[in-house]
């Protein structure tokens, strides 16, 4: 069997090109959609703002950077935020982690503005998808579920592996997949016989950053293989499922890169544009 390959910067490119005409209805309404992106001055934190400002640029989103310093300590970030939340031209607020090992992420992330939460970062927002209520889908599960529901790949009913539990990554994807009626198992690093349960997967998705954890004889025949994981090795980026041997025994996968990384950007934009479309429709009563 050779595997569908999830394209996930077509399927971005796709998305942009709907956003833009959202974007461009709510200009005409008075609203230039505005994202605040809080985050590290390292090269990977630099690079990402980057990525986001061309994408957003092209469908006429504003993205404020706001760069922390080393030396900026949790008041200064609590401080920043509270400004975030009170500026009308900004819709959403996206706080990049890993933040620095001084500074407490649960309370700095409980301080976003629900409504501008648009990463679904904060635990009050993880509390409603854990509860299946609205919520501002954090962005990669967000690029997960876009790129099953693209490519027809059936959820419900199914069993679904997830590999990794961070609240970034991991748990929100399971709890997605759950609302999507999927039978879902979490797996993470005191797992024991990770093979055994990536065997079961009809929809197996990898998020635990180690290149090469998946190899084919890991994959059930025919199941859709979503790799988020994305790392830096000698040989360029590669994700956590070996890519070659994947194609052989799935029925769908992801590549890295230009599988899911692209989707999640995009997944950002799409939740900005939601919570101008909602400061909108205040201003209009
Ligand atoms: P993390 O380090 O916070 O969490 C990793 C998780 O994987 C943990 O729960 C851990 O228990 C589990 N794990 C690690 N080794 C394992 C093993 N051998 N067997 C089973 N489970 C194991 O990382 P994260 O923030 O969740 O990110 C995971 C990966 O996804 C990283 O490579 C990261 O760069 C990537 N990522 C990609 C995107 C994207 O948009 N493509 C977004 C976020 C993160």
């Amino acid at each position: 069997m050779t595997a569908i390959r999830m394209d996930g910067r077509l399927l971005a490119r796709q998305w942009l090109g709907r956003m833009a005409a959202e974007a461009g209805g709510l200009r005409r309404e008075g609203i230039v959609p505005g994202l605040a992106v809080v985050g590290g001055e390292d090269p990977a934190a630099r690079q990402y703002v980057l990525r986001m400002e061309r994408a957003a640029a092209s469908i006429g989103i504003c993205v404020r950077a706001c760069p922390l310093p080393a030396a900026a300590d949790e008041d200064d970030i609590l401080g920043l935020l509270d400004e975030l939340n009170r500026d009308d031209d900004v819709h959403g607020i996206l706080v990049q982690q890993p933040l620095g090992a001084h500074i407490d992420a649960r309370s700095v992330l409980s301080a976003i503005d629900p409504q501008k939460d648009v990463d679904g970062a904060s635990p009050a927002s993880q509390g409603l998808l854990t509860l299946g209520l609205p919520s501002y889908i954090p962005a990669t599960a967000y690029a997960v579920a876009v790129l099953l529901e693209q490519y027809g790949v059936a959820v419900a009913g199914r069993e679904a592996v997830v590999v990794g539990r961070s609240p970034v990554v991991g748990r929100p994807v399971a709890a997605l997949l759950l609302q999507r009626d999927a039978t879902v198992t979490v797996c993470h690093r005191r797992t024991e016989d990770l093979a055994a349960h990536t065997r079961r997967a009809d929809v197996l998705v990898v998020a635990a950053g180690q290149a090469g954890l998946v190899r084919g004889d890991m994959i059930k025949p025919g199941a859709a293989v979503i790799d988020v994981g994305t790392n830096v090795t000698d040989s360029g980026t590669v994700g956590d499922v070996v890519f070659e041997e994947a194609s052989r025994v799935a029925g769908w996968v992801t590549p890295v890169p230009g599988g899911v990384g692209p989707l999640t950007t995009a997944a950002i934009l799409q939740n900005t544009i939601r919570s101008a479309r909602r400061r909108a429709r205040q201003l209009a009563r």
